[in-house]
């Protein structure tokens, strides 16, 4: 039976409005965090240290300190607010837990009452299932894909498809559609039934492309190959990263995305999205899906959430998703669920956050600072080594020629270099890949690509 999206879906009703569902979801979420904002406190101050404080202080251990982290590290959304601020919103949310008409006794599905409210107001255009970390999404957005099609009579559909240098996490689930040499190789088989698409990432096609690059959409038709090989009925879901993170900011080409949805939609496939790092505003959108304008069926979100202060993450599940099982024998979502889904410490941080994104506008501070900080990162073409800049929002990346025979270290010279100019970086082969805190400023983007580019003049 082919997939068809299913008539009546919100989501097409949103369509024909021009607001992506995803937006709306957020839109809840957002609205939720309005109307518990007044028991947060008021007045978080929401800045990174000053521009011009970066040069690398010995402290009385004589350690270096670092003013500013420019990859955030690990990609986390970073409002880098104060910590002892933050701290005491999170502490006010959680106190809220007292009042026991907003505590749902069960550990294993509790959440504060708002996040909880979210869940189930959320189930009105989408559905969600809180989890702990992205990883842990990974694995999980496997087994709905797996059991969406078993409830609706075809599971036979087991095959996943992943792509060449997607990061998804560690777990069996994540390695296995996960395309990290590296991550991989210990491991043996993992996961049967896995394929991989090829990655979009070719120098002599796109290197220096500021966004989105022209070249390489009919990547996406390898996904027809593939799929042929198997044949479509046996084939439950192609999970992507829309922008590659982990092996050093790999923009979609354009069309891309939208051709894999096409595919998918034709051959009755999921199309998942991992948001881990591109949810929540690196884009200066809610999720990449807005962004790309390219709905799929499940997205994958955590960091961003609570800005990593806590553990948290998600999926996402499209309405037809969530109907299938709900409408299936069983009529439950999933038997199974973590001891730790939706914990109330998280949920608290994640009212905090998402109430400080919308109180201070930080995606919108991400998108109005896009294109400074696109001219910032490609001031780097002509620096030495440099063979490629890319970027896109508040990602970018810059790629070195590896030194001969020793690929790497040119890039971990640069990084070691920097973090003594108290400048953090963080390096994927011979790139430097950059995602600023979303609260970042114009002085501290010229600080970032100034300091990387003094490193580059200074090493071999
Ligand atoms: N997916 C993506 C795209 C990621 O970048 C990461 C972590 N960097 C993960 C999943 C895994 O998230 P976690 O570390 O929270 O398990």
């Amino acid at each position: 039976m082919a997939f068809q999206r299913q008539s009546g879906d919100p989501f097409d009703h949103l369509a024909d409005i021009n607001v992506t569902p995803l937006v709306d979801v957020m839109l809840v979420l957002l609205i939720i965090m309005m109307l518990i904002a007044p028991m947060l406190q008021q007045g978080v101050a929401v800045t990174l240290p000053e521009a011009g404080n970066t040069v690398a202080k010995p402290d009385t251990q004589n350690q270096t300190v670092v003013a500013i982290d420019s990859a955030n590290q690990l990609w986390v959304n970073g409002l880098q607010f104060s910590k002892g601020e933050f701290a005491e919103r999170v502490k006010a949310a959680y106190a809220d837990l007292g009042a026991t008409d907003k505590v749902l006794i069960d550990l294993g599905c509790s959440s504060h009452n708002a996040m909880w409210e979210a869940n189930h107001l959320l189930m009105f255009k989408a559905s969600l299932d809180w989890l702990t970390t992205g990883a842990v999404g990974g694995t999980r957005r496997g087994e709905i894909a797996l059991g969406y099609h078993r409830v609706r009579g075809e599971g036979q559909r087991t095959r996943l498809i992943g792509r060449e240098r997607a990061y998804h996490g560690v777990g069996f689930g994540g390695i296995s559609v996960g395309g990290m040499t590296p991550n991989r190789k210990t491991f043996g088989a993992m996961l049967p039934g896995v394929d991989h698409l090829p990655h979009t990432h070719n120098l002599e096609k796109m290197a220096f492309t500021r966004g989105q690059p022209e070249w390489g959409a009919h990547l996406a038709d390898e996904l027809e190959r593939i799929v042929a090989l198997h044949d479509p009925s046996n084939v439950a879901a192609v999970i992507v990263e829309p922008v590659q993170g982990s092996t050093g900011v790999i923009v979609p080409p354009k069309g891309y995305l939208q051709k894999l949805r096409s595919i998918c939609d034709k051959h009755g496939i999921l199309l998942i999205f991992d948001e881990v790092i591109t949810g929540f505003g690196r884009l200066g959108k809610a999720f990449a899906a807005e962004y790309f304008d390219v709905l799929p069926d499940m997205v994958t979100f955590a960091k961003g959430v609570t800005s990593a202060t806590v553990p948290m993450g998600g999926v996402i599940v499209r309405k037809h998703v969530y109907d299938a099982f709900m409408t299936g024998p069983d009529g439950i979502e999933l038997f199974h669920g973590y001891t730790y889904s939706g914990h109330p410490l998280a949920a608290a941080a994640g009212e905090a956050t998402l109430a400080l994104y919308h109180s201070e506008g930080i995606f919108e501070n991400a998108r109005a600072l896009s294109p400074y900080f696109e001219e910032a990162a490609h001031s780097l073409r002509g620096a030495p080594h440099v063979v490629d800049v890319r970027n896109l929002g508040l990602m970018a990346a810059i790629e070195f020629a590896p030194r001969p025979g020793k690929p790497t270290t040119r890039a971990y010279d640069t990084f070691v270099r920097c973090f003594e100019y108290g400048l953090l970086t963080r390096i994927s082969g011979d790139t430097i890949a950059c995602s600023p805190p979303l609260i970042v400023n114009k002085a501290q983007i010229d600080q970032i690509f100034g300091t990387i580019g003094k490193a580059l003049r200074e090493i071999d």
